[in-house]
């Protein structure tokens, strides 16, 4: 699957462009900016317009440079990415399982092209930055540049405190390879060795603008969301696409979450009562409030349905079969009602299985 689209950022673009074609583009920079905003998106971006053959302001994207770049298979591009630290205690046997963890996650990336955020204590260790050295010291495969990105380069210098990884790379940048670019990618450029810092040329990203999302959410996620879904998240994304993402995920939970107590309760009031009581305790008031918003969602759209209209997603059978709008709507009733009581200091399991009976005894 090739990569999605950069979304947004339009100006650096554009001088990240002029300085590509007018020959003058920095070897070393520092992209940073908040999570989620395109940072290793853009260096990829810069990746292919780089060895795009055609001279544009934007990378063509269907001549063979463009095309390996959007396949993740240029092999002169080299995208490093925080991974488990190796296990090896021989320094080339380190590297090896390295390069093998990156392997995996480039093939995740190129049959999944959207990811989260990276795992907490993955990190570039020192074998990363060796293996990082040998490809820097190789020529280039195709005979032009290359590239090399690495991403949350904050994660340079691990938990050990160890700069050991970060005066390895150090040393890379002071004298970056004829025809080399690195990118480094962060979100907090104060993360990085100030040494690092004053060899680069920083790039700056900012939030995306609502529409830019909201354009970006509409082309990309499937299921379709619907309107007020859609709303939901450019607000909870807060001009970020890996957080308008994230929420996604939060909002999947919330409605598997909403779709077990409804089956829990369509097999019966004790039923119903015992298996409420047995739903995995929430760890957040907010988990809890969307499993309600998502509750209320599936029960509206199931009135919808009961009432022969279109309905915007799939509703449980068992909640259709019930057919009666107005068990629907008064269940619905019962939601909101238990929506406003989750802001006061009620405790989130007692509700839900008050809540559980109730619906029991409606539907
Ligand atoms: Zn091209």
């Amino acid at each position: 699957m090739p990569l999605l689209p950069l979304t947004g950022h339009a100006e650096t673009r554009r001088r990240l462009a002029e300085a590509v074609r007018s020959g003058r583009l920095p070897q070393v920079l520092v992209v940073s900016g908040p999570p989620g905003v395109g940072k290793q998106r853009l260096a990829l971006w810069l990746a292919q317009l780089v060895f795009c053959e055609r001279q544009e302001p934007d990378p063509c994207g269907t001549c063979r440079g463009c095309r390996l770049v959007d396949g993740l298979a240029h092999a002169d591009l080299h995208w490093f990415v925080p991974v488990p630290r190796p296990k090896a205690s021989d320094p080339d046997k380190a590297v090896d399982e390295a390069a093998q963890a990156i392997a995996e996650v480039m093939e995740e990336r190129r049959s999944s092209p959207l990811y989260g955020p990276a795992d907490g204590m993955a990190s570039h260790s020192m074998a990363s930055v060796r293996l990082l050295q040998r490809r820097a010291s190789l020529t280039s495969v195709e005979g032009g540049r290359r590239v090399f990105i690495l991403g949350n380069a904050e994660r340079l210098v691990p938990q050990e405190s160890s700069q050991e990884a970060a005066n390895a790379l150090l040393k890379l940048l002071e004298e970056p390879p004829a025809g080399s670019l690195f990118v480094l990618t962060t979100v907090d450029p104060r993360r990085l060795l100030p040494t690092i810092r004053s060899r680069a040329v920083p790039v700056r990203l900012g939030r995306l603008s609502d529409d830019l999302v909201r354009g970006f959410l509409a082309a990309h996620t499937s299921p379709v969301l619907a309107p007020e879904a859609l709303e939901q998240r450019v607000a909870l994304a807060a001009g970020s696409i890996g957080q308008a993402l994230a929420a996604g995920d939060e909002s999947a939970r919330a409605y598997r979450a909403a779709d077990q107590l409804l089956d829990a309760v369509l097999a019966g009031p004790a039923a119903g009562y015992e298996r409420a009581l047995r739903q995995p305790p929430f760890s957040a008031r907010g988990e809890f409030t969307a499993m309600l918003d998502a509750l209320a969602d599936t029960l509206g759209e199931a009135a919808r349905g009961a009432l022969g209209q279109a309905t915007r997603r799939p509703v449980p059978a068992a909640l259709l079969g019930r057919g009666d709008p107005a068990l629907l709507l008064r269940a619905l009733q019962r939601v909101t009602e238990a929506r406003d009581a989750a802001y006061g200091n009620v405790n989130p399991q007692i509700l839900l299985a008050v809540l559980g009976e109730e619906l029991a005894a409606v539907l």
